[in-house]
Formats: structure tokens, C-alpha cells, sequence
């Protein structure tokens, strides 16, 4: 898999839109301090469904649109789109390229979309899992998470090595089993009051 574009509008510090294009090998971002490096890594995080503000250095959610200079207004909307190279399909999404779009308006309306379908975060957290690159993915390491990493619980490290070996999704596919069990499990046992109630 390989990020092909970020296309980043009303996100943060990029009130304009920008579409930054990835090649082959390794990129660099370079800039003076507070130019909007690091803007640009919050832009895939946030893209890719993270929920957290403290992840994205922000308060509120809504805290990471464009909140406006002496010179611009502020931004009615965030929207931000990663382009990614699915030719080798390390995605299971039977298309060359895949477009992943998150769009945050002032109004707190949100919508994220799959190749211009509008999709669920759910969706989006599914496509992503065991690639390295998901939400909770190791492939972003921002400052101080290698030292979070070192000093983590055994379990929490685990999860790193787990989404590495392409076993969480497996995990997660049992979590969801066991929630639908129970759910059956309450529902059998519901029946059988009715049914003694009836007898
Ligand atoms: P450093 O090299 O110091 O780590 P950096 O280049 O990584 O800096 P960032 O942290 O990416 O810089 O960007 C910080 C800038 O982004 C600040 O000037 C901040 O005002 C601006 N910024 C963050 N959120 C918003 C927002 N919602 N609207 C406008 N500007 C914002």
C-alpha cells in the first residue's frame, strides 16, 4: 500500500486547499517551527477516523478547522482526503485507488466517505485494520510515542504486535460475535417468559 495525495481544505493551520502528492521512497517535510509540520500528520490521523482532540493536539473536535487569522475569516468546514494506492490490493476494496474523505462543519455534521460513498466510521476503521495505518495503526509515530511504547503495559504492546501479525481484525470480528450472542442469548431468554407466561 502506498499514499499516493493528501488533499487537505479548512483543516488547521490550511485554510486553502493543498494537495500534497507522495512519490515512491521516502518524503520529507520541512518548515520553520509552527509552519504546520505536524498540521499535516493530524490531517492522515484525523482522515482515518481518530476521535480523540488530545491525539490531534486540539481541544474540541471542532477545534481542528481553520479558526482564522487577522487577515481570514475562519473556516466553515474542515474536509481532508487520502489517496491511496490499492493496485497491490492491501486494501480489501476491489478498486486501484482509494479515496478516503472526513468533512467536519461548524454545525458538529460530520460525514466520512469510501470512493465518494458516504460510509460510517465503522467502515472505515474495518477497511483499515491490520494494515499498520488505521486510526489506532503504528505506522504514525508522533513525538513522545516511542517513548509511550517502551513504558506501555505488556498488554497495550501486545495490541502493536497484534495489529502488525494481521490478528486484531480477528480479535475484533470475535468481540463483535460474542456482542451478538449475548444479544441472541437475552432474547431466547425473554422468549422463554413469554412462553411460560402463555403455558
Ligand atoms: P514545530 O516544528 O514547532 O513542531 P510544526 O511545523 O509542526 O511546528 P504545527 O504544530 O503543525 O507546526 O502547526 C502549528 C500551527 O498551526 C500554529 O501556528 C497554530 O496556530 C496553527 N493551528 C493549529 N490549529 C489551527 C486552527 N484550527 N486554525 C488555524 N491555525 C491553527
Amino acid at each position: 500500500m502506498q499514499l499516493k495525495a493528501l488533499d487537505i481544505n479548512g483543516f488547521k493551520s490550511f485554510p486553502d486547499r493543498v494537495q500534497l502528492q507522495f512519490d515512491c521512497g521516502i518524503t520529507a517535510v520541512v518548515g520553520p517551527n509552527g509552519s504546520g509540520k505536524s498540521n499535516i500528520a493530524d490531517a492522515v490521523r484525523w482522515v482515518l477516523g481518530e476521535q480523540s482532540g488530545k491525539t490531534l493536539r486540539s481541544g474540541k473536535m471542532e477545534d481542528v478547522i481553520f479558526s482564522g487569522t487577522q487577515q481570514r475569516k475562519p473556516m466553515g468546514y474542515a474536509s481532508v482526503s487520502l489517496i491511496i494506492d490499492n493496485v497491490d490490493r492491501s486494501l480489501a476494496f476491489d478498486c486501484d485507488e482509494v479515496t478516503i474523505n472526513r468533512k467536519l462543519y461548524r454545525s458538529g455534521e460530520s460525514e466520512y466517505r469510501i470512493n465518494g460513498a458516504s460510509v460510517r466510521l465503522k467502515d472505515v476503521h474495518e477497511l483499515f485494520m491490520d494494515t499498520g495505518l488505521g486510526r489506532d495503526g503504528y505506522s504514525i509515530i508522533g513525538q513522545g510515542r516511542i517513548a509511550e511504547i517502551v513504558s506501555a503495559k505488556s498488554t497495550q504492546r501486545r495490541e502493536i504486535f497484534e495489529e502488525a501479525a494481521g490478528i486484531s481484525k480477528y480479535r475484533y470480528r470475535k468481540e463483535q460475535a460474542q456482542k451478538r450472542l449475548e444479544a441472541a442469548q437475552e432474547n431466547l431468554l425473554r422468549l422463554k417468559d413469554i412462553i411460560l407466561e402463555l403455558e
